[in-house]
């Protein structure tokens, strides 16, 4: 990988998951964790252990819920030194309870902790100058010290050479401020590959109907789409109008959270590793289903060998 490892910039929270199904945290109950996550940290994890180069940048607390996030990523192969230690705050968390029809209601500590507060720094700097591949989650646009670095990284990587991958993570009703649209937008046309989930995928492309958005996403200059479309698969578009439809893995669902960054991460990997299209899609489906198998949000993220074992022994759907 002559262009350097693959850097994610964003979040990094433990989740606290409620054990029982029902609405919130208004009394007592059982919980399970701390769980390492995030959505960049998720990612970034699943890069590391399917072995493609890789590298973190955002920030922890001085505390156990962040070593148990750095320990998580350093073990999965990621370069964590460029996760700053916050002195003063903790690190950041989300409680989060499922409820009988399958919404959450979540307990969110991110804005006011130290996963909101980190920056551009000499080493960030230089990681950034010897990276191959920047991902950038759509959401990290509303937190201002997570903009402020992607905004710099994404014109060096681009100079040099690199790329960029783009998961909107942005709900279809969300308005932005005018400001903050721009800047998505933006950062959707530089994609070299765009990773939306179900309705996220209009949501870029500011226009409705699925044909109407994939064409016009490409007019902006978007490289590669995968769409992804949970229990239903996920589907691969390439500008010259080829399209590669991809059944999803039959399996137990036990906890659907970080599928798509799981997904991704796998896809992404895959790619930068010199694998087609076709093949990309085998592992990052994998990735997905075997994810939700295991509680915790990162838990189920798979190595090469796992990965390879779980399709070898997995059917798909019809
Ligand atoms: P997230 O909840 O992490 O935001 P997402 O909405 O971005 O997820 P999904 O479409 O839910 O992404 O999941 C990504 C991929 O993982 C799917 O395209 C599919 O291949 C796989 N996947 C997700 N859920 C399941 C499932 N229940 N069974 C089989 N495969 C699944
Ligand atoms: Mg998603």
């Amino acid at each position: 990988d002559p262009l350097g490892p693959t850097v994610c910039v964003g979040e990094i929270l433990v989740e606290i998951v409620a054990t029982t199904v029902g609405d919130g945290f208004l009394k007592a109950q059982p919980l399970v964790g701390p769980f390492a996550s995030g959505a960049p940290a998720i990612f970034i994890s699943q890069c590391g252990r399917l072995g493609g180069k890789a590298a973190m940048v955002g920030a922890v607390g001085d505390d156990d819920f962040g070593r148990v996030n750095t320990d998580r990523l350093k073990r999965d192969g990621v370069d964590v030194s460029t996760i700053s230690i916050d002195p003063d705050y903790p690190t950041g968390s989300a409680f989060v309870r499922y409820r009988k029809d399958g919404s959450r209601d979540f307990v969110y500590n991110i804005a006011t902790s130290a996963a909101a507060r980190f920056g551009w720094s000499q080493a960030v700097g230089d990681l950034i100058n010897r990276s191959g591949h920047l991902h950038v989650m759509g959401s990290a646009l509303s937190v201002p010290s997570a903009r402020a670095v992607i905004d710099k990284a994404v014109d060096i990587v681009k100079a040099r050479g690199g790329t960029l991958s783009v998961d909107p993570n942005i709900r279809k009703e969300l308005k932005l401020d005018e400001d903050t649209e721009r800047r998505f937008s933006k950062l959707v046309a530089a994609a070299d590959l765009l990773l939306p989930s179900g309705e996220e995928l209009e949501r870029a492309a500011g226009i409705e109907g699925e044909a109407e958005a994939i064409r016009r996403l490409f007019e902006m200059g978007v490289k590669e789409i995968v769409l992804k479309r949970g229990a239903d698969g996920a589907t691969y578009f390439g500008r010259q109008r080829d399209r590669i439809d991809a059944p999803a893995f039959v399996v137990q669902e036990v906890d659907p959270t970080g599928a798509g960054d799981c997904f991704g991460g796998a896809y992404l990997t895959c790619r930068r590793l010199g694998m087609s299209p076709q093949q990309a899609l085998t592992y990052g489906s994998a990735a997905g289903a075997r994810n939700v198998t295991v509680l915790g949000p990162m838990e189920g993220a798979g190595t090469r060998q796992e990965l390879d074992a779980f399709i070898a022994s997995t059917e798909r759907r019809p």
